[in-house]
C-alpha cells in the first residue's frame, strides 16, 4: 500500500479514478505515491434485486441508503483510517482542511446517492462530514474526487520543484497574484495591445515580490472580504 490510500465506499465504483487517472494525479497514482480501493456498496445488499435504500422514516421524498448495508461494507475494510461523509452540511473543505488529510496515511470516504444516508451508521462508525460547497450534487463520488485532488497535490513527490504550495492561493489567507507568460506583447483579437506588467521583465526580485504581494492583497481584498477580514487581522 502506498503512503496516502483511500477507500472509497459507493454504488458506482467505476468513477473512480475518473479524472484522478489523469495529469499529475494520474502520474502520482501510476507510481504508487497514492493508491485507491473502491468498494461496491451494492456487493453487500442480500436481497434479489441488490436493493440499497429504502424510504424515509417519517415520510418525505426521495429515499435513503440503508445503515446495515453501509456496515457490511464498511467492516469489509480491514484498515478504515479517518472516516470521512461527503455531505452538502459537512464541515466546508479548505486548503487547511486539505493539508490535514493529506498527512493521515488512511482515509475511507462514504459517497451518498439519493437523499443521503441513514444517520445511525454515521453515528454508529463516527464518520466526518465534509462538504465541497454550498450547492446540492447528485452524488458523493465527484465530491471524493474533489477533496482528493486537493490532498494528492500536497502529496510529497507529486508536483515536483515547480510549484510552491506555500505561494498558492489561501496560503496566508491570500488569493494568488496574477501570472503572465510570452509573448511580452500580445495584441487580443480586438486589436488592443496587452503588455505584460514592466515590473516582471525587469529582473528586480525584491520589486517583483512587492508587486505581487500588493496585487495578492488586492484582489483578496475585491473578490473575498471574508479572508481579507482574517488577513488583516491576523498581520503583523
Ligand atoms: N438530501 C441531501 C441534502 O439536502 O443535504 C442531499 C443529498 S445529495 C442529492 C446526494 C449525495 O450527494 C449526498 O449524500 C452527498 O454524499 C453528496 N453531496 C451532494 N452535495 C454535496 C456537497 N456539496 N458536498 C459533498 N457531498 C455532496
Amino acid at each position: 500500500m502506498s503512503n496516502w490510500h483511500v477507500n472509497l465506499l459507493t454504488l458506482f465504483p467505476e468513477m473512480f479514478p475518473g479524472t484522478l487517472g489523469m495529469s499529475l494525479s494520474g502520474k502520482a497514482l501510476d507510481k504508487d505515491i497514492w493508491s485507491y480501493n473502491s468498494i461496491n456498496i451494492r456487493d453487500f445488499s442480500s436481497g434479489v434485486h441488490k436493493s440499497v435504500d429504502d424510504t424515509p422514516f417519517g415520510g418525505g421524498a426521495g429515499m435513503v441508503m440503508r445503515a446495515d448495508i453501509i456496515e457490511s461494507a464498511l467492516l469489509s475494510i480491514p484498515n478504515q483510517g479517518r472516516k470521512i461523509y461527503m455531505s452538502p452540511r459537512g464541515k466546508t473543505l479548505n486548503q487547511n482542511m486539505a493539508q490535514e488529510l493529506a498527512n493521515e496515511k488512511v482515509l475511507t470516504i462514504l459517497c451518498g446517492r439519493y437523499e443521503g444516508v441513514d444517520q445511525r451508521v454515521l453515528d454508529a462508525h463516527n464518520f466526518e462530514e465534509v462538504s465541497i460547497g454550498d450547492y446540492v450534487l447528485s452524488g458523493g463520488e465527484p465530491a471524493a474526487i474533489i477533496l482528493m485532488d486537493s490532498c494528492i497535490r500536497l502529496l510529497s513527490g507529486v508536483m515536483g520543484n515547480n510549484t510552491t504550495p506555500d505561494e498558492e492561493s489561501f496560503s496566508n489567507d491570500l488569493l494568488e497574484y496574477p501570472h503572465y507568460t510570452k509573448p511580452a506583447k500580445w495584441v487580443d483579437s480586438n486589436g488592443v495591445e496587452r503588455i505584460v506588467p514592466q515590473i516582471l521583465t525587469s529582473g528586480h526580485h525584491k520589486n517583483i515580490e512587492k508587486w505581487r504581494l500588493e496585487q495578492s492583497e488586492d484582489i483578496t481584498k475585491r473578490n473575498r472580504p471574508d479572508l481579507w477580514h482574517k488577513y488583516i487581522a491576523e498581520k503583523p
